[in-house]
């Protein structure tokens, strides 16, 4: 249930708001706007039953959330929109953010040299796997603590912000003391011990939509993170297994304005993962950027050959550059810039 606060309410009247909801057993959340304050309840709302709300002192008016989700749906948020901050930058502001960097990172020198390239062209967050969530048991799985190191210097140098993955619970701690974004892939988009752990700690997180999630999934895994404390969430359209055989995943693009018009957290879109390949990576930028999307994550290594992980997808250092041109013109026909 959403409460909308009076314009001119004092901060006693919230008080005794948040108190008396709180004193029922329900959680409140409060979300304060340009334009106007909401409370948001969270809990079972039958217990406010025998409550006249409208005739507290402050509140405007009363809505019901048919969602799910609450804390992650749009109206929980005053403006219905909410920025995330990883390091200097910030997701859903007037700027699209690109993460660029290798699927993983597998040494010093690659990584400083792509950190350096995609700093040149222009991106806005540094990518690289550590602990790599691997389908085969026998291939390479991540550098882990000294990928955690390579990272970590590579920002030093570079100032792009670093968003890595956190695979485990018994890691997140770790990871969270290298990196500025948790990466959850979509194969753990619902391990909820790790959604519970991550929604602990005080890092922003990079959510990635499973395989075989629907939205409202995705929405439901946020809600996890959220309701832990950490409202820092973006959400990510990876794609998803569909019949069709020719690419790797079926790139979900209306997933992106549906998810923009659900909830306020920024939407960002990885056309690496979704299309599988390196020459379909701009076009579906191209795509994500004209729907709306916050921001990309893309991978860039200096060999795509011979990359340790996801070769087959990865743009060379003068590919990322032709993209990142490409690109101007669809972040500005959106009203964005990069
Ligand atoms: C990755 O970003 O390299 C990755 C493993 O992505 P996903 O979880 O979307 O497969
Ligand atoms: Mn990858």
């Amino acid at each position: 249930m959403i409460i909308v606060a009076r314009k001119n309410i004092t901060v006693d009247q919230l008080d005794y708001i948040r108190e008396r909801i709180e004193s029922l057993g329900l959680r409140t959340h409060i979300s304060k706007g340009v334009s106007r304050t909401i409370i948001g309840c969270i809990g079972d709302e039958a217990r406010l039953a025998g409550v006249s709300l409208l005739s507290i002192p402050g509140v405007r008016s009363v809505h019901p959330v048919m969602r799910p989700y609450k804390l992650a749906a749009r109206d929980f948020s005053a403006d219905r929109t909410s920025r995330v901050q990883v390091g200097n930058r910030t997701f859903g502001g007037p700027a699209c953010l690109v993460a660029a960097g290798p699927c993983s990172v597998e040494g010093a020198e690659m990584m400083a040299e792509t950190g350096r390239a995609v700093a040149g062209e222009g991106a806005s967050l540094l990518r690289g796997g550590a602990f790599k969530p691997r389908t085969s048991p026998y291939s390479f799985d991540g550098l882990k603590e000294e990928g955690l190191r390579i990272l970590e210097r590579v920002r030093e140098e570079t100032g792009l912000p670093v968003v890595t993955e956190v695979l485990d619970p018994r890691h997140a701690e770790l990871v969270a003391g290298y990196a500025d974004m948790l990466q959850i892939g979509a194969r753990n988009m619902q391990n909820f011990a790790l959604l519970r752990e991550v929604g602990r700690l005080r890092r922003p997180v990079l959510l990635k939509r499973g395989m075989s999630a629907t939205l409202k999934d995705l929405l439901l895994a946020a809600e996890y993170v959220m309701s832990g404390g950490n409202m820092d969430v973006v959400l990510c359209e990876r794609g998803i297994r569909t019949f069709g055989g020719e690419m790797r995943n079926t790139f979900d693009l209306a997933a992106i304005p549906w998810l923009k018009l659900e909830t306020h957290l920024p939407v960002i879109a990885d056309p690496s993962h979704a299309g599988g390949r390196r020459d379909l990576v701009a076009p579906l930028a191209f795509a994500a950027l004209a729907a709306g999307a916050d921001g990309l994550i893309v991978e860039v290594h200096p060999d795509p050959e011979t990359a340790a992980s996801d070769g087959d997808q990865s743009l060379s250092f003068a590919e990322f550059a032709d993209m990142m041109r490409g690109l101007q013109v669809f972040a500005e026909a959106a009203g964005r810039s990069l």
